[in-house]
């Protein structure tokens, strides 16, 4: 394994970040080092960032690395981009759940990692988008004001909507598994920094014409406080969920709420199935099948299959889980669906000693065995 090099990204005439990534972009580009990039970038009407895959530099106007809305998980996005040969070599800036979720798909064999040039950033996390949209209107620079707040005092700015959830108790917050990673944390003293994690990444920043530079020596002491706060939220949070939520007639409550949207599963990441079980044949149940049930248990919720619709979900997902939030955040019911999940993946993934996400060579749990285990007990 390679050891880290760290760069110095090009330097901007107000020395922000976003400048400086767009400058990095447009410098891999013009190298070849990518033919497109899918960015996050602001739309041109409204306050939104989305991903956006851009063809040249004049695509890059707008890139905004830091602004805390997520509104898709980009791993679909890139496992559209690359599960079949694009006829284009791609970048894309993402963030850690992003790639984390995309190493899931990979070795769901829904996308190729070798057909994407991936640049991470630093999370200090997202807002639920409807709060930002707002808020982000109402704020001069929200992007640069949510950066300098974070990093400088470790809090939001003042008036600024509260983080989601799952980004509060995320303890992942560096771009592992990226080729490149985008220092933020405990390295702005140094300027702005990219650090090649792989040899690719490497070669890409070297034929974008980067300096070498230092690592930053507050990086590490700055993480271990950020993810320190991050675990302390995340196993407060996770004993509520445990003792609140997940038992079976708590669950039951939070669940009878579900109207069977499906919107959790449209928008997780690594929920990839292509043709889904809750909309097959299997599901279309006659007529009197509902009265059986009916009569047997003297009242049934319509829609039915809630619970068999989340326990199906939470079989298939457990191991692969990465805590990205986006289905809580896609509840039309406001049902704490990422907070169940995250509670529970959390104890299947820690029973096979897997982080989902982590890294490429690490086998799925459930497409392993021991030869032990087939033995008779
Ligand atoms: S869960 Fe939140 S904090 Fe963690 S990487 Fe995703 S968006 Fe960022
Ligand atoms: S189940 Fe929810 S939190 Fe987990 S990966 Fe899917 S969308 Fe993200
Ligand atoms: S998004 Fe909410 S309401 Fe829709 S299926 Fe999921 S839990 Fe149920």
């Amino acid at each position: 394994m390679m050891s880290a090099e760290v760069f110095a990204l090009p330097e901007t005439a107000d020395g922000g970040l976003a400048g400086a990534v767009q400058a990095l972009c447009k410098s891999l580009m013009e190298a070849k080092a990518v033919d497109l990039m899918m960015v996050p970038r602001r739309l041109p009407l409204g306050q939104m960032v989305q991903h956006v895959l851009v063809k040249d530099a004049h695509g890059l106007a707008g890139l905004d690395p830091v602004a805390p809305v997520m509104l898709v998980n980009g791993a679909t996005l890139l496992a559209k981009l690359s599960r079949q040969d694009p006829g284009a070599s791609l970048g894309a800036l993402l963030r850690p759940c992003e790639i984390r979720a995309f190493v899931e798909l990979v070795k769901l064999h829904q996308g190729d990692r070798q057909r994407v040039l991936i640049l991470g950033s630093d999370c200090l996390g997202t807002m639920e988008p409807t709060q930002y949209e707002p808020w982000a209107k109402n704020t001069a620079e929200s992007s640069s004001a949510f950066l300098e707040s974070m990093l400088g005092k470790g809090e939001l700015p003042e008036g600024a909507p509260s983080l989601r959830s799952c980004c509060q108790a995320c303890e992942y917050p560096t771009a592992q598994g990226a080729d490149i990673e985008l220092l933020l944390v405990g390295a702005q003293a140094s300027g702005w920094l990219a650090m090649a994690s792989t040899e690719r990444g490497k070669q890409a920043l070297e034929a974008a014409g980067l300096k070498k530079a230092v690592f930053p020596s507050g990086r590490e002491a700055a993480l271990r406080q950020m993810v320190s706060r991050r675990e302390a939220f995340r196993d407060s949070l996770l004993r509520e969920v445990h003792s609140e939520v997940l038992p079976l007639e708590k669950l039951l409550g939070e669940l009878s709420r579900c109207i069977n949207c499906y919107n959790c599963r449209d928008v997780c990441p690594v929920c990839y199935c292509k043709s889904c079980v809750m909309d097959s044949s299997t599901m279309e149940h006659p007529s009197y099948q509902y009265i059986r049930w009916a009569k047997r248990k003297g009242a049934l919720k319509m829609p039915a299959e809630t619970l068999f619709y989340h326990m199906t979900r939470m079989a298939h997902m457990s191991t692969s889980c990465v805590g990205c939030g986006q289905c809580s955040s896609a509840c039309p019911m406001g049902i704490r669906v990422a907070e169940i999940f995250r509670a529970v993946a959390f104890r299947t993934q820690a029973v096979f000693d897997y982080v989902a996400g982590r890294s490429l060579e690490e086998p799925l749990p459930l497409a392993t065995f021991r030869e032990e285990e087939l033995q008779p007990r």
